[in-house]
């Protein structure tokens, strides 16, 4: 039997990966925005946290199980920004050409070994709004920060982001290959896992 769920999230390139890395499993998953579900202000001070404030809300309006992903880029030079900030680094929220180059700006100069970065992904699954127990999922993509842009596939920072031991930038990747290796397909794959743990 399928089980309807709301996917707390408005952004289009997530919602289009979560939909293909969702497609084989027996969740139908349908977008907030579907049910009319506004977006609301992420407040916390951590990916877990926001992505909590989001499918709390999501749950709340919908009646539906909700799951939510707060994810972003963390650079270990820059203190872990963008980090919470990732979707709107260069002061508007989305606008990746202006967030890509800011991130330019911020590693001028500094030396391929000093751009580590990763990808995180926090999902969040919510039975209903006052669920007391949310299963919680987290993924890590490490990599590097490139110092051009390189490739048009993907979104946000993929054409900055050198996955580690690939010679493709994310944006240079076959989709299908990134579903497999991001953050949000490892933090899928663990939430999957713990789902079936818990019908054992
Ligand atoms: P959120 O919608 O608050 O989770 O913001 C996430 C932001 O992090 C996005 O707008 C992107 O800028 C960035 N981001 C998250 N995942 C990815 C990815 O897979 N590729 C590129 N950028 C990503």
């Amino acid at each position: 039997m399928t089980q309807r769920i709301v996917l707390a999230s408005g952004n289009r390139g997530k919602l289009t990966e979560l939909h293909h890395l969702l497609a084989d499993s027996a969740l139908d998953v349908v977008a907030q925005g579907e049910l009319g579900v506004q977006d609301i202000e992420e407040t916390g001070l951590s990916f877990v946290e926001n992505a909590l404030l989001k499918a709390r809300h999501a749950a709340r309006v919908t009646g539906l199980p909700a799951l939510a992903d707060d994810s972003g880029l963390c650079v270990a030079h820059l203190h872990g920004a963008p980090g919470l900030y990732s979707a709107r680094y260069a002061g508007t929220h989305g606008d990746s050409a202006a967030n890509n180059a800011r991130l330019l700006r911020e590693l001028d100069g500094v030396p391929a070994e000093q751009r580590r970065a990763f990808f995180i992904c926090v999902l969040v699954l919510l039975r209903d709004a006052a669920d007391p127990a949310p299963l919680i999922a987290e993924g890590r993509w490490h990599g590097h920060v490139l110092t051009a842009p390189r490739g048009d596939r993907g979104f946000g920072y993929d054409p900055l982001f050198l996955p580690h031991g690939h010679p493709l930038s994310a944006a240079e990747l076959d989709p299908a290959l990134k579903n497999r290796l991001s953050h949000r397909a490892q933090a899928l794959a663990q939430l999957h896992a713990k789902l079936a743990s818990q019908h054992a």
